[in-house]
């Protein structure tokens, strides 16, 4: 009897979609019998379970839906390798007052300092919050674009809370594209947030866009509501693989080596707006 029961209950739970409830629920009801817990706290602790399970999930969907080349979270990043950096300035990204104020983040500096891995930490916060967020890197989005994919993408991104725009710069855009891009870019004017990395320097930003005017229009749109986080520092990747060669050396006995000269990394333009 007491079977039939507890297979009309697993199969009503099925219907309901709170499957969570039902893989555990012989387990709660045993530990329920042992503890002497009520009927109210029995319910609670399968509750929570399914709420617990469904965020899960949900957060999950979100991030494979996001694309991101990784996923690491604020307390991964080494504040101390990068001394000029305002760790403050980027802390406080993270109460998420940029997004619900629709503001843009501008994270600036030389490859390898980290900037995709503060987007990515923050759009991973975003997504626990329950918003939705795309990460696309301009080449692909510049890509998707010529296709004549601006009714798909708009669909796609203005439904997203926030967007990450990565890499920004590494490639130079014809007018065409950065005519694209600016159409792009006033689509989530003043409505969503956009958070974009770049290896320029605001002075460098017609360089990009071949054209100053269209350099000018775009920077305008995203700048106005916006937070800049610049990081002028040396970067990370270059550092772990500097330590991994010293070690090497070190331990094929070779500490007298000539160590690796590293590229230095050249930036003409101001990282500031004149
Ligand atoms: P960028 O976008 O500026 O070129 P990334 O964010 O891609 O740099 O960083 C390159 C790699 O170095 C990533 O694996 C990232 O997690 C790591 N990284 C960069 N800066 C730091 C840091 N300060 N602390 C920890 N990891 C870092
Ligand atoms: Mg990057």
């Amino acid at each position: 009897m007491l079977e039939l029961v507890r297979d009309r209950v697993n199969n009503h739970l099925k219907i309901l979609g709170l499957n969570c409830m039902g893989n555990i629920l012989t387990e709660t009801l045993d530990d329920a019998q042992n503890k002497g817990m009520s009927y109210l706290d029995v319910l609670d602790r399968l509750l929570t379970e399914e709420i617990n399970h469904k965020e899960d999930q949900r957060l999950k969907k979100i991030l494979n839906m996001a694309r991101m080349p990784f996923r690491k979270t604020i307390d991964e990043y080494d504040f101390s390798c990068q001394p000029l950096l305002d760790k403050r300035l980027v802390m406080n990204l993270f109460d998420l007052e940029f997004l619900k104020n629709k503001e843009n983040v501008m994270l600036l500096g030389p490859p390898g300092v980290g900037k995709t891995h503060i987007a990515t930490a923050l759009a991973i916060k975003v997504a626990q919050a329950g918003k939705s967020i795309y990460w696309i890197s301009i080449s692909d989005l510049i890509k998707k674009l010529r296709e004549n994919a601006l009714v798909t993408i708009r669909r796609r991104h203005s439904t997203a809370s926030l967007v990450i725009v990565d890499e920004v710069g590494y490639m130079p855009l014809s007018r065409k594209d950065a005519h694209l891009f600016f159409e792009y870019i006033c689509s989530r004017y003043e409505t969503k947030s956009t958070i974009i990395t770049s290896n320029k320097g605001f002075g460098q930003w017609q360089q990009i866009f071949g054209d100053s005017i269209i350099a000018t229009a775009i920077l305008d749109r995203l700048l106005h509501h916006c937070r800049v986080i610049t990081i002028e520092g040396d970067s990370y990747r270059l550092k772990e693989f500097r330590q991994r060669n010293e070690k090497e050396n070190k331990d094929k006995d070779q500490a007298t080596e000539e160590p690796l000269a590293w590229p230095a990394f050249e930036n003409t333009g101001s990282w500031r707006l004149e």
